[in-house]
């Protein structure tokens, strides 16, 4: 059984010249897993737009109404940190797309990945910190919503603590939110979760995954969950720009393999994303990503 992704080229918007979100990722990371065989081209899917309906279980009419047809304030594009496009609404459209259909092929097939996603700084009326629509809670409540679920944990391993994503599921005990993030990244007002772990600066593989293997399974028994979304940021990684910890390459192979490991001893389904990566160069980020992909398909096969 090959892993089902979801990718677009419309993932891809333009940015100015010098903008320091590394749009080029998404297209590198595509090409990347079919080039190298991770996952077959037919199993490679164009994502839709999310529903509006879909949309509106989490975030409220005013705020898609004004993303969409470009009416944000300046503020608001400014704490973004997009500028709007036509192209930036289709992006944000069909990566959160993307998530709800890795989360459903999810259910069926023990573990999928949406190839963007994870952008877990965006509330409901709001969007922050290049996040736009909260792929992650949207897909969530979508599942309840179907009766496809009641709940669910969302494992949030990203660099940056995901204080839209608790936002949401505050006054929800039916998810589960953990978090696990350097403690003086952004966002500099965290949003407590369900568990948060704060890391300090330069924390690297040993303590990371001590605490992670600790914590996992208090997390799964804490949550019961029927599903896992799996925020896989490359951004702990030991050259991001911008993550502060020191994370090599295969300490955070390690990490995804003990988070999907975990996941399969007790037979719960796995959505993926990637959530962020700031990699300088960006080729480290996308490397982070192939191998979150190359594990994800082993746990699909086997
Ligand atoms: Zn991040």
């Amino acid at each position: 059984m090959p892993l089902h992704v979801w990718s677009s080229a419309k993932y891809s918007f333009p940015l100015p010249n010098g903008h320091r979100f590394p749009i080029a990722k998404y297209a590198r990371l595509r090409e990347r897993v079919i080039a190298e065989g991770i996952v077959p081209t037919n199993a490679v899917h164009d994502p839709v737009r999310v529903s509006l309906d879909d949309l509106l279980l989490v975030h409220t009419a005013d705020y898609v109404d004004r993303f969409t047809s470009g009416a944000l304030t300046n503020d608001e594009e400014r704490r973004l940190g997009f500028p709007w496009s036509e192209a930036l609404v289709e992006r944000a459209y069909r990566a959160a797309g993307g998530t709800i259909e890795a989360v459903r092929a999810a259910l069926d097939e023990g573990v999928a990945m949406n190839l963007a996603g994870g952008t877990h700084h965006a509330f409901p009326s709001h969007g922050e910190g290049f996040c736009v629509f909260n792929d992650v809670a949207i897909a969530i409540r979508a599942l309840q919503r179907d009766r496809l679920i009641d709940r669910a944990a969302v494992i949030d391993l990203d660099v940056h603590q995901g204080n839209g994503t608790n936002a949401v599921f505050a006054d929800d005990d039916r998810v589960f939110t953990f978090s696990m993030h350097g403690g003086r990244n952004y966002p500099f007002r965290k949003v407590a979760g369900s568990l948060d772990i704060e890391l300090g600066d330069r924390a690297g593989d040993d303590l990371y995954l001590a605490l992670l293997a600790d914590t996992l399974p208090r997390v799964i028994d804490a949550a019961r969950p029927d599903l896992v979304v799996y925020l896989a940021g490359a951004d702990p990684h030991e050259h991001d720009r911008l993550g502060r910890l020191a994370l090599t390459f295969d300490g955070l192979a390690r990490r995804d393999s003990m988070v999907l490991e975990q996941c399969r001893e007790v037979g719960i389904p796995v959505a993926v994303t990637i959530a962020g990566g700031y990699g300088d160069p960006i080729d480290d980020t996308v490397q982070v990503h192939v191998t979150t992909a190359s594990i994800a398909a082993r746990y699909s096969r086997s």
